[in-house]
């Protein structure tokens, strides 16, 4: 997406790497390097000027061995097929990594929502989930928000869903509003779970988390909550950023405030006064502790890696660091905390949203909370074990548990028929 990176390519190399560690069959390695399903679709939409304008939209379910995929709807205009695959590949690993029983999917429209008003961005909405129908379903493949999606998206793709199958279905979609049959805690549940394989991390890089500098890439759903949960663990919050550039105090930013004006829109925080203005490249070279990229794929490469100055980075975001950027880390001695591991907090209460709602039988947030942090914790520790055991980076160690879950899932069903 806008960069010169392919991410399935990235992808698959991890992928491959981690099939080498685990001397994997090659014929279980061709089955995980491709998507399971893909689908195109091409849909018209009325525009309030009474215009029609067709857009391209995706799904892709990359592996069902483990359960009912699951993935995000990702709104974006430079979204496409590679993009999706990708993201869906990570998903399936995600998954596997906090153990809960989904497989990867995602989904996305190519589309600019800034140019689009309320209506229109509902009945794109309405008809792109209705196209797509035939494959997603609460008991097969479960969307959720991603880029440029929200709980209102995802409200009207329950009640598109709902009015197809003539009744209330809330489990088809997760990340609706509360009380839709959403979750307590999951519009923070990405962000909180992204501080906890944060504050996981400082106890191994001897990093106090309480007195370190924190600088956070995007300012959406993930960025927002990680920068404010930081805070609240007493990280002094030092850069942000968004789509159109970022702000540095390194005496400290108020992020609460920040929020309140500028989270959910693109362009906003290079407006606030009291600091200084910085490009997005210039951000992620801050002096810091922790950098947390959590805005899009292939921020970090080999062209920047080596000028991060953060001891620790805790990928917020899908895909922001390639390997080459890894192989640097790993000469620097940079710690990195992998997506499939620091951003699965998302997916976690996305599975107890879905189980509520199968259940009708919902949870307060301080348990929601407190299962996300054990699952997260837990899942930290097991793949800290591996690299330990392994000798290899946390990235490396969480394929290893990743993928050989999905391959012994693969194996142990069998090649049908
Ligand atoms: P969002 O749309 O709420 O926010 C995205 C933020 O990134 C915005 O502030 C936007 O301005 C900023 N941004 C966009 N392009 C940028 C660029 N080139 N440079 C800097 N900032 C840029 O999206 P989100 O839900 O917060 O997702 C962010 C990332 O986290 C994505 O990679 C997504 O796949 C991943 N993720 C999200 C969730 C979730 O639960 N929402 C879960 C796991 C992973």
């Amino acid at each position: 997406m806008s960069t010169t990176t392919n991410v399935l390519d990235m992808a698959r190399e991890q992928l491959a790497i981690a099939a080498k560690y685990l001397e994997l069959d090659p014929g279980l390695h061709a089955v995980l390097s491709q998507p399971k399903r893909q689908v195109i679709v091409h849909f018209p939409v009325v525009m309030d000027d009474g215009s029609v304008e067709v857009f391209q939209g995706f799904r892709v379910q990359h592996n069902a061995s483990r359960g009912p995929t699951k993935g995000g709807i990702r709104y974006h205009p430079e979204v496409d097929l590679d993009d999706v695959t990708a993201l869906a590949m990570w998903m399936t690993w995600k998954c596997a990594v906090v153990n809960i029983p989904y497989g990867g999917a995602k989904g996305g429209v190519k589309v600019d929502t800034k140019k689009l008003s309320i209506r229109e961005l509902e009945r794109l909405t309405r008809r792109y989930i209705t196209e797509i129908n035939i494959v997603v379903g609460e008991r097969g493949d479960i969307p959720a928000p991603d880029i440029g999606t929200n709980a209102q998206v995802m409200a009207w793709i329950m009640d598109t869903l709902s009015m197809e199958k003539g009744y209330t279905v809330p489990g088809v979609v997760t990340g609706k509003p509360i009380d839709l049959g959403g979750s307590e805690g999951r519009v923070e549940a990405t962000g909180r779970g992204v501080l906890v394989a944060a504050s996981e991390a400082c106890k191994i890089v001897g990093l106090d988390l309480t007195k370190s500098k924190v600088v956070v890439q995007g300012f959406g759903n993930v960025g927002a909550i990680a920068a404010r949960i930081a805070e609240e663990h007493g990280a002094t919050v030092v850069g942000i950023s968004d789509a159109e550039g970022g702000i540095y105090n390194p005496a400290g930013l108020p992020v609460g405030e920040l929020a309140k004006h500028y989270s959910g829109h693109d362009g906003g925080i290079a407006e606030y006064k009291h600091c200084d203005k910085v490009t997005n490249a210039e951000l992620l070279e801050l002096p810091c502790d922790i950098l947390i990229p959590a805005a899009i794929s292939a921020q970090i490469t080999k062209a920047n890696a080596d000028k991060i100055k953060a001891k620790l980075v805790v990928e917020g975001a899908n895909g922001p660091c390639t390997p080459e950027a890894d192989a640097i880390f790993d000469d620097k001695g940079i710690f990195l905390v992998p997506d499939v591991l620091a951003n699965a907090g998302g997916v976690v209460v996305s599975y107890f949203e879905w189980v509520q709602d199968l259940q009708n039988f919902f949870w307060e947030e301080v348990d929601v909370n407190q299962k996300l942090t054990r699952i997260m914790e837990r899942a930290f520790a097991s793949v800290d074990e591996v690299r330990r055991s392994h000798k290899t980076d946390m990235r490396m160690a969480a394929y290893i548990i990743g993928v050989k879950r999905v391959a012994e899932a693969t194996i142990r069903r069998g090649i049908f028929p």
